[in-house]
């Protein structure tokens, strides 16, 4: 009966193991940052940190395919001086 006692040892395991990487898979979608809010105006994306601003409120430059959007004067200075 040795072989039967293998198999419910290995299922333990392998059912630990998978609580385990599920836990650590969920421990990193909560670090993830907040999703953009929607609502109101549009949102861009400063290229340089990834950090959602409003266009009224970021620094611009003028870009190959439109406008770029900063959050604040060093990151454009990073995106005009790669
Ligand atoms: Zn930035």
């Amino acid at each position: 009966m040795a072989a039967i006692a293998d198999l419910v040892f290995f299922l333990v395991i392998a059912r630990a193991v998978f609580m385990l990487a599920r836990g650590v898979m969920e421990g990193l979608n909560e670090g993830r940052p907040p999703a953009p809010p929607v609502t109101g105006g549009q949102l861009v994306r400063d290229p340089v940190c990834g950090v959602y601003v409003t266009p009224s409120n970021a620094l611009t430059l003028p870009s190959g395919t439109g406008t770029a959007y900063f959050c604040s004067e060093k990151c454009r200075q990073a995106w005009r001086k790669p």
